[in-house]
């Protein structure tokens, strides 16, 4: 490893800034500890218009709402913030070492928490990145009211089908499920999808027809073009970096297409010293949820960072 090292050994480094480790920046913050929060500033819900459902913020930008939280974090003078990609890291429990993109010098750090989220794996189908976020999204508790009574399409390529549908219907009636020619649905979630009146298209999709972000139309390879003002699908979620795995993290599946950090229920990982927090260890994924797992996993850090500055005190 040709990285030089930093002087100075923070308390607790965090990957990653959106809400879970901001939240657990606030609360390390508030706690005295030094944190160095690295980010690379590409938070899962950067394409969106607006945030909602999350207290006192409802219908903020993402950019908004991360000023907010950077401003009032960085009253505690303890924290620090550096934007870079974390590429590596190792050493152990009270000493590891991250190495940067950015730069030659590593941080060090006694803890580490993960909160680096989840990236979307989009589905194959063109003119879906043109909509991503603005009017195609992942979350009917997220997105579904502003398209409340609107006529959605739910491409629906895996196993999460009828449930997503089954969630839209507290928003909409106006329901159509398109498979992309490449769904398999069971005889009896087809005939579950008709009892409620749903049409299956299950033509190959050729391309999403949108202006502005905003869908106009789906083209099929044969069948006619269908009119819709919105598109909900269940992403593929994948960890955004292997370095948890490479530490020996437990990494594993949610059983619906997610890649998750294993953690107890304060956030530790079975890893000494290494913590994960928000959509990166698989809570529901929604801002508060991030933020809330952020706030209690700081808590586990900083009852086992006192811990051990406890019992290091000797008898003279
Ligand atoms: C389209 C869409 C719309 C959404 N709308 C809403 C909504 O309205 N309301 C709601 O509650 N939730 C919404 N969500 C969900 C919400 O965005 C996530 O649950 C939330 O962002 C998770 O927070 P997090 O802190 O775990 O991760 P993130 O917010 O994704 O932040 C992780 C950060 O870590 C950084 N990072 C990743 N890898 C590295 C690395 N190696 N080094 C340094 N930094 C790194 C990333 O760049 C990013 O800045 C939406 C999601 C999507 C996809």
């Amino acid at each position: 490893m040709n990285n030089k090292q930093g002087d100075e050994m923070y308390d607790v480094a965090i990957i990653g800034g959106g809400p879970a480790g901001l939240n657990a920046a606030l609360v390390l913050g508030r706690s005295r500890r030094r944190v160095v929060v690295i980010d690379e500033e590409l938070p899962r819900n950067a394409v969106t218009r607006e945030s909602h459902g999350f207290l006192t913020r409802d219908g903020i930008t993402p950019t908004e709402f991360r000023r907010i939280a950077k401003e009032q974090i960085l009253k505690y003078p303890s924290v620090t913030f550096q934007p870079d990609i974390v590429k590596s890291v190792t050493g152990k429990d009270g000493d590891f070492q991250l190495q940067l993109a950015g730069s030659e010098v590593a941080v060090q750090s006694r803890k580490l928490l993960f909160a680096m989220g989840l990236k979307d794996v989009l589905p194959d189908i063109n003119g879906i990145s043109e909509v991503y976020g603005t009017s195609a999204f992942v979350c009917p508790f997220c997105d579904g009211w502003e398209l409340r009574d609107k006529q959605i399409s739910v491409i629906g390529l895996n196993d999460l089908s009828l449930h997503l549908l089954k969630l839209l219907s507290g928003w909409t009636q106006k329901l159509t499920l398109l498979t992309d020619g490449s769904a398999v649905l069971s005889p009896d979630q087809r005939s579950e999808i008709h009892l409620h009146g749903i049409p299956i298209i299950e033509d190959k999709i050729e391309h999403i027809e949108s202006s502005q972000g905003d869908v106009k139309r789906i083209i099929f390879h044969s069948a006619p073009p269908v009119e819709c003002e919105g598109i909900f699908f269940s992403p593929t979620l994948i960890q955004s970096t292997d370095i948890p795995k490479k530490m020996g993290c437990v990494v594993s599946s949610n059983g619906h297409h997610v890649m998750k950090i294993d953690t107890d229920l304060m956030g530790r990982t079975n890893v000494s010293g290494v913590y994960a927090a928000g959509d990166a260890s698989g809570v529901p994924f929604q801002l508060i949820a991030a933020a809330s797992s952020g706030a209690t996993t700081a808590a586990a850090i900083q009852l086992d960072l006192l811990d051990a500055e406890w019992n290091s005190v000797q008898e003279r």
